[in-house]
């Protein structure tokens, strides 16, 4: 099973797929700092994170 974070700032439908929590919160962290100039902590995106099934997993940005 992969995992998917959607962001949920205002204006911005970015999401990104990953095999893990491990991979995906640092994919996650860059987009928010880059894009937000913010901060997410590792629990918070944790605790959003879809299940999707396995495949999908591109380590980007659809
Ligand atoms: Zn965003």
């Amino acid at each position: 099973m992969a995992v998917r974070w959607s962001c949920v700032e205002a204006g911005c439908d970015w999401a990104v797929t990953a095999a893990d929590a491990d991979a995906i919160v640092p994919l996650v962290q860059a987009h928010i700092g880059e894009i937000h100039s913010s901060f997410e902590l590792e629990d918070m995106i944790e605790a959003v994170l879809e299940d999707v099934p396995d495949g999908r997993a591109s380590g980007a940005a659809d």
